[in-house]
């Protein structure tokens, strides 16, 4: 259960007190207050856990102090659509929106390898009026004998190369909280060049303690890559814990789930889950082309089966691609085999802004 206060009630006051008061009654339920920036004001929210069943709502609602009371029956009770529109969708981050109406697209290198080559590619980027880019320091494998990332001693030189190309966000997989720190850190000493979106990976999708860790942080917005084993409701309410830590800045990503029923793609493209998560939550929602293809397969009629695939997500109205490119994919240390080269990365992104272009006259129809 959730209850709104009023807009000038405070914990210090006496309506407050009386809620408070109330609510002892029920031990089992434990309260936990939160603050969240709305549209035209800060609203406060008591989140009440636990067997709330038996609080009688009338009681409640002629306190003083309580504007509304909402009854979640959904898990997933602060992401999903409920019926208050104090608190905006979406969020700005480096001065970029992420809503569900935005459109970005993040390229980069699977993981980050030489200066030379990202320097390229932030380059590259800034020459098709890129701003956002990915790129893995710490990097999880199946195997433990393969690249596993230069981690933090890579991240001076990335920042500054970053800074110096204009690109203002990338997007970068964490595995552990030390990582976070480790990023604050290396941005601070760079004197803060660009900004870093905290991906949280497929392998990932239900640590708990790390879900905690993005989640109980402010400053950096967060990629949540949806389990690639897990029932969509799984990893809504893994981006539930995230929220109900305090970060309410995350976007949701579609890559592609594990099944044989994808080959010879690398996972099942499920880019038909874009309007459901428009649906049943307020996030901006990502698709990964790359990791949900996984080849450079080239479909008979021209362009390749990532770009189709991307097109799907795009036509059906993502709000974010997370691409993978590389300026000599051989030479690449990790996702060779899925990287585009940059002047594929440019028709992608000419192709990507037809569909967008089409989506939107599509929607049009409906409007
Ligand atoms: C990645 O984006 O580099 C990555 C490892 O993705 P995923 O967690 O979806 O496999
Ligand atoms: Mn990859």
């Amino acid at each position: 259960m959730i209850l709104i206060l009023k807009p000038d009630i405070t914990t210090q006051g006496p309506e407050f007190e009386k809620i408070d008061n109330y609510l002892k009654q029920f031990p089992n339920v434990k309260i936990k207050l939160v603050e969240l920036e709305g549209e035209t004001r800060k609203v406060r929210e008591i989140h009440l856990i636990g067997p709330t069943h038996d609080i009688p709502e009338d009681v409640l609602l002629a306190m003083p102090g309580i504007e509304q009371l909402i009854r979640v029956s959904q898990k997933y009770r602060q992401i999903g659509r409920y019926d208050v529109d104090l608190v905006p969708v979406g969020f700005t981050y480096q001065g970029l929106k992420f809503d569900q109406e935005s459109f970005h697209i993040f390229a980069g290198p699977c993981a980050v390898d030489t200066p030379e080559y990202t320097e390229e590619v932030f380059k590259g980027l800034q020459r098709l009026g890129i701003v956002t880019s990915r790129m893995g320091a710490y990097k999880p494998r199946t195997s433990p004998y393969d690249f596993q990332g230069h981690g933090a001693k890579c991240l001076p030189w990335v920042f500054e190369l970053a800074g110096k190309y204009g690109i203002k966000i990338i997007a970068m997989e964490v595995l552990r909280e030390q990582h976070i720190e480790e990023i604050r850190a290396a941005l601070r000493d760079a004197g803060n060049p660009t900004g870093v979106m905290l991906q949280v990976g497929t392998r990932n999708a239900q640590n708990f303690e790390l879900l905690k860790a993005v989640g109980s942080q402010k400053e950096f917005p967060v990629l949540y890559k949806r389990g690639m084993g897990l029932t969509l409701e799984e990893s809504l309410n893994a981006c539930e814990y995230i929220v109900s830590e305090g970060n309410r800045r995350i976007v949701f990503c579609l890559r592609g789930v594990k099944t044989q029923l994808g080959s010879p793609h690398r996972n099942l493209v499920d880019f038909v889950h874009v309007p459901v998560i428009k649906r049943l939550t307020r996030l901006p929602v990502c698709i990964d082309p790359s990791h949900s293809i996984g080849s450079k397969a080239r479909a008979s009629d021209g362009p390749l089966e990532i770009a189709h695939a991307a097109a799907q997500g795009v036509i059906a109205g993502a709000n974010m691609i997370l691409l993978e490119c590389h300026p000599n994919p051989g030479d690449a240390l990790c996702d060779s085999q899925q990287l585009l080269t940059l002047s594929e990365l440019e028709q992608f992104i000419k192709d990507m802004a037809l569909v967008r272009e089409t989506y939107k006259k599509r929607i049009g129809l409906y409007s």
